[in-house]
């Protein structure tokens, strides 16, 4: 049994008790009459977390299932696609399309910073095959929330291509209204702003998504989206679901949607703040400066060069309990970043600081 930490990855985050009491609901028939009033209920709710008047269907997979099936429903093998990507997690969207086939054309921006809409504009203007953009609207690896309305008003507005969006750690927390920002498909997961355990995942899909599904060659089969739109008339998934995270979504949504998702962005933003405000205090830098872009579910921290990194992570954890993620890739022993999305409170902040504040000393920092 693990005891109670402060959970400050970016996903999975902490559950709150009450939803905690519902995943241990009594398990129910999935092609059952409950089952159907509890996936219709869900869906409901989820159209209105994600902004959408089209379709939002529920898959039994982490996030990048949602991703996998956003590729494989909308793109044949050989079709080009563009990614812009700035951190870990644009990249592997793009590996996802190219395992499937696609001519993924990378555009490869400084991590840490954010993607100029203007680098989409002139791949886009200079190859009319491309058919799709991929794009990470919040980079988890390095804490930067790209700009997607802007992109969008250039991929969508300017060249009217399809617009694939991993969410997986913004939707729900940051603003992303996906029908506002003509989104085609948008994927994201269960463990990030949701609060319930990691095993499901959330995409939704515009009328132009399911126009290119018409055509869209590459291989699918658990992930096949035409199928689990025909299950949800009647109330079912075409495999057997996670049920358990079902009734945590249940009361996930409940909670979110009575407290209302504008208060919900707005507790993501004053945390995201107080974060970087008390890092700074700190004496420590952040991975990037720009402040317009960062990001109000995760922060990155550097490490400076006098600290042993893994030593802090370490002991943040082990004598702390505040569990931190330290870098993806390239950034690896260069930064660590403190999660501050789904179930998170000024005062969990508060507390990893406190724990900083005792552990940086002994880890070779010395600028207090
Ligand atoms: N994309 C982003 C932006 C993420 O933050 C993550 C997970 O942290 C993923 C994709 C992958 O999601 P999963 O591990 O749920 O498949």
């Amino acid at each position: 049994m693990v005891i109670r930490q402060n959970l400050r990855t970016p996903g999975p985050t902490p559950i709150p008790d009450d939803i905690v009491a519902a995943l241990g609901s009594p398990m129910i028939d999935h092609r059952g009459p409950e089952f159907r009033d509890l996936i219709r209920k869900v869906t409901a709710q989820l159209k209105q977390v994600f902004m959408t008047r089209y379709d939002v269907l529920i898959l039994t997979a982490s996030g990048t299932g949602s991703l996998e099936a956003a590729i494989v429903n909308s793109l044949s093998p050989g079709d080009k696609v563009l990614m812009p990507t700035a951190g870990a997690f644009g990249d592997r969207f793009g590996d996802a399309a190219e395992a499937y086939g696609a001519q993924v054309q990378r555009l490869l921006v400084e991590w840490g910073t954010a993607i100029d809409p203007d680098i989409i504009r002139r791949a886009l203007r200079a190859d009319p095959e491309i058919k799709a953009v991929l794009i990470t609207h919040n980079e988890t690896s390095t804490g930067i929330t790209h700009d997607l309305e802007a992109i969008s008003s250039v991929v969508k507005g300017e060249f009217n291509k399809l617009l694939l969006v991993d969410a997986v750690s913004s939707l729900g927390c940051i603003p992303l209204p996906v029908d506002g920002w003509n989104c085609d498909l948008v994927g994201t997961a269960s463990q990030k702003g949701f609060m319930i355990p990691p095993g499901l995942s959330f995409i939704s899909v515009s009328p132009a998504a399911w126009e290119a599904q018409k055509t869209a060659a590459m291989p699918r089969f658990y992930f096949d989206l035409k199928a689990a739109r025909q299950y949800l008339e009647r109330g079912q998934t075409p495999w057997t679901p996670n049920v358990a995270a079902f009734y945590g979504l249940s009361a996930a949504l409940d909670k979110l949607l009575v407290q209302g998702m504008e208060s919900v962005f707005e507790h993501h933003a004053d945390i995201g703040q107080f974060t970087r405000e008390g890092v700074r205090d700190l004496g420590l830098d952040l991975l990037s400066q720009d402040e317009a872009r960062a990001s109000n579910t995760v922060t990155a921290v550097k490490i400076p060069a006098s600290v042993d990194g893994p030593r802090l992570v370490k002991l943040m954890h082990d004598e702390e309990h505040v569990v931190l993620a330290g870098g993806q890739g390239k950034l690896a022993g260069k930064i660590f970043r403190i999660g501050h999305l789904g179930y998170v409170s000024r005062e969990d902040i508060e507390e990893v600081l406190a724990a900083l504040k005792r552990v940086l000393p002994r880890v070779g920092y010395s600028a207090f």
